[in-house]
């Protein structure tokens, strides 16, 4: 990560006439804010000071060694960076949150060792980069592509490798459509013959002339009738393949982005909403489907009806002796290219900020729907129906305003276009007056100008199919060019687990400037039963997620059985790991179903009896049908404890070498927590468990227990020998019997 950014001239002149010419710079990192607003600021650290520039000039200079106690701080909007000065605490400079925090975090520490005449092995980041340097927007996750600045060729280079294997089919509609269209240009010519020859033939005809005429009449309106059909005809064949080929093209794209989000680690799919996937699923590969089938093909084939009305128009023109008739066509066309040029930006800003807003309809849709219970239970109906109709009428505006440009600009601009037209109507006239130029001629040359003007026509709306094209297509790339960070090695190992975890030095947080485990070092036998207690929010659940490879140590390792967990492949592993959290979600389908979720082929009778190891079996039977009733989403409501016996059974069901139980029994009553820690008891025989609990009673079978501190292991013993030392431990216990004790005397 950059610490030392280069000074433009401006700023680095009043660095230097500020005294910091032969200074050395040991960081230099820009910030946005100052009370004015936004300003082009950097601190800059030497050993000797830290300087403060402001748009070109010196803002502050300050003596580091009267300086102490760095820190940062996030504030609404952005962040501070703050210090002692002279035991005074001032605010140094503010900065945007997401481009800087890390960078002035380091910053921070390294002013504290500098202000203690510590100027070695300062500290720097090589976390990578994780914002863009041209335009500060944040980058895709884990690679260095920015979804403003990239490269826009680049993604039409993967459009085309994806449409592998259906390409003949998307050209397809291409060739029907140029045949098509050039059948359109037969037409002209045999209605310019009947016009000329018959219907405007000077001489009086005789009878035999007249039969002749009876024929070619017949002739050419079969034939312009018979072009006609053929049309019809290609115009259906093309349908109809566009139609094959649009689902086919849909299908891939949202199986290779389905696929693609599936392979996310936790921490990446966590920032992302359901709603927002959901759009980029549905609603961006709809856009792209229709640009890919329906648009592009259409421009190919008005290219090549452009390329060859042009050639027509040219050649008759000229064959008449009048090539000012064509050039009238080409007369407007710089204005309107030019117009669309400078009108690209604004299109591309306004169709960005409809997509925006139509994400964040999505968000508040699947926030509201999925939280219905929370909204119902606080009365808060009312308050959904207007935050839903704000965000419906904020897209609705944002589009209706885009449409309202879009519509006047786009017809001017036609308008604009179709000029060239009207100097050929009247150039076209002033020639037929003076008798250059036959009737039937010039109605071939003003068919084909309007053949020819379509595809001119067309040009006006490309630019905004494809900036809205471009936005889809961007938002699906964003997903399929991320990095999983947590990726299985090249070749991994395939183990057998037997249960050995060893936890070693291991230091982790979710954002890595804020550490939440802090060197955490467990050593875990085979068949051992580990509790982890501690406050809330001290760290337990993030230590199992590490178990299970959730996400990875920044510093240290976990083994399993003496291998690397990122040695292990990641289906190898998760399949020997049950777990059983406080939150238990059954996905829509049966009993059976749910409980075979993590081994898919089991037989009914494997079902059975780990619906018996979990105490499910009973309670199951008595439901309406037993193993077959469905629940989930839309089916039967299991109570909270059938869930989680349900939870267990689906844990135990491909027999786990090691069980992870978060808090699974704390949202239960002493009744139901009694069935469960049943069914717990029974099924720690031979297995690894780590099971965090609130209610310390129901770690009486553990073998140890790890009782973790802000991060850090505080203790970790027996029961009694925690008990005994009358740390953490041994208050939580006793705080637990005093609310029991005074709960059964208030009851009394
Ligand atoms: P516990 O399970 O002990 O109650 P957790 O391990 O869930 O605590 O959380 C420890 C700390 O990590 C908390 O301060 C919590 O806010 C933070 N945290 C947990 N999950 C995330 C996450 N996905 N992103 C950022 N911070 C998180
Ligand atoms: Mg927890």
């Amino acid at each position: 990560m950059k610490l030392i950014f280069d000074l433009d001239a401006q700023n680095r002149a009043a660095f230097d006439a500020a005294g910091g010419k032969d200074e050395k710079i040991l960081y230099c990192i820009p910030f946005e804010y100052e009370d004015t607003g936004t300003v082009d600021g950097y601190m800059v650290l030497t050993p000797t000071h830290l300087y403060k520039l402001l748009d070109g000039k010196l803002g502050c200079k300050w003596e580091i060694d009267r300086m102490s106690e760095f820190s940062v701080e996030v504030m609404y909007g952005c962040a501070g960076f703050y210090a002692y000065y002279d035991q005074n605490s001032i605010l140094l400079c503010r900065f945007a949150t997401g481009k800087s925090l890390v960078r002035y975090t380091v910053l921070a520490h390294g002013c504290d060792m500098v202000a203690a005449g510590r100027t070695e092995n300062l500290p720097s980041s090589d976390e990578p980069e994780r914002y863009c340097p041209k335009c500060g927007r944040p980058f895709i996750r884990n690679t260095h592509i920015c979804p403003y600045c990239r490269d826009k060729s680049k993604l039409y280079k993967t459009l085309w490798e994806m449409t592998k294997g259906m390409r003949l089919w998307i050209m397809a509609p291409l060739f029907t459509a140029a045949i098509a269209l050039c059948l359109t240009f037969i037409a002209p010519y045999f209605q310019e013959i009947l016009i000329n020859d018959y219907i405007l033939a000077e001489n009086p005809l005789s009878f035999d002339a007249w039969q002749d005429w009876l024929w070619m009449f017949l002739i050419v309106s079969g034939a312009i009738v018979s072009i006609d059909i053929l049309h019809r005809i290609l115009g259906i064949v093309q349908s109809r393949i566009s139609a094959v080929t649009g689902a086919r093209f849909t299908r891939m794209l949202r199986t290779k982005l389905f696929q693609k989000i599936q392979t996310l680690s936790m921490a990446s799919v966590q920032k992302k909403s359901t709603g927002d996937l959901m759009g980029r699923i549905n609603n961006d590969v709809n856009v792209v489907q229709n640009f890919v089938v329906h648009l592009l093909p259409t421009y190919f084939a008005q290219l090549v009806s452009f390329v060859v009305g042009l050639f027509l128009i040219l050649f008759m023109s000229f064959k008449l002796g009048v090539p000012i008739l064509a050039l009238y066509i080409f007369l407007p066309l710089p204005f309107v290219l030019i117009a669309l040029w400078k009108f690209r930006r604004v299109m591309k800003l306004r169709n960005r900020r409809a997509w925006m807003l139509g994400r964040r309809t999505n968000l508040t849709l699947q926030d509201v729907l999925s939280g219905i219970r929370v909204v119902k239970t606080y009365g808060r109906e009312q308050s959904a129906i207007d935050t839903f109709a704000d965000c419906t009428e904020k897209q609705a505006k944002q589009n209706y305003s885009n449409a309202k440009l879009f519509d006047v600009v786009f017809p001017v601009l036609g308008f604009v276009m179709r000029l060239g037209s009207y100097l050929i109507l009247w150039h076209g006239n002033l020639l037929l007056f003076r008798g250059l130029l036959g009737v039937g001629t010039l109605n071939r040359f003003n068919t084909y100008t309007g053949i020819i003007y379509a595809p001119l026509m067309q040009i006006t709306t490309i630019p905004r199919n494809i900036s809205e094209f471009m936005t889809s297509f961007g938002k699906i790339m964003e997903i399929m060019e991320e990095q999983p960070e947590i990726a299985d090695i090249e070749e991994p190992r395939d183990v057998k687990l037997q249960g050995a975890v060893s936890i070693k030095n291991v230091t982790f947080g979710y954002e890595s400037a804020v550490p939440v485990l802090k060197n955490v070092s467990v050593e875990v036998t085979p068949g051992e039963m580990i509790g982890i207690v501690g406050h809330s929010g001290s760290g337990k659940s993030t230590l199992i997620n590490l178990v299970m490879r959730l996400y990875d140590p920044a510093e240290g390792c976990i083994e399993f059985d003496g291998i690397n967990a990122k040695d292990i492949s990641q289906t190898a592993l998760r399949s020997q790991i049950g777990v059983v959290l406080q939150e238990t979600h059954l996905f829509s389908g049966t009993v059976r179903d749910n409980i075979r979720y993590a081994k898919p082929n089991a037989t009914n009778a494997e079902v059975i009896a780990a619906a018996r190891a979990a105490n499910a079996h009973d309670f199951i039977m008595s439901l309406p049908q037993g193993y077959n009733t469905v629940v989930g989403e839309k089916g039967y409501s299991l109570s909270g404890g059938e869930r989680q016996r349900v939870a267990i059974a689906r844990a135990l069901i491909h027999n786990p070498k090691i069980l992870i139980l978060d808090e699974a029994t704390a949202a239960l009553d002493t009744e139901t927590e009694k069935l469960i820690q049943d069914a717990i008891d029974g099924m720690t025989d031979n297995r690894t468990v780590f099971a965090i609990a609130h209610r310390l009673s129901t770690l009486r079978n553990a073998d140890r227990i790890l009782v973790l501190d802000h991060g850090e292991v505080a203790e970790c013993g027996t029961h009694q020998e925690l008990l005994e030392a009358q740390g953490i431990y041994y208050k939580l216990v006793m705080a637990q019997a005093r609310a029991a004790l005074e709960k059964t005397g208030g009851m009394m």
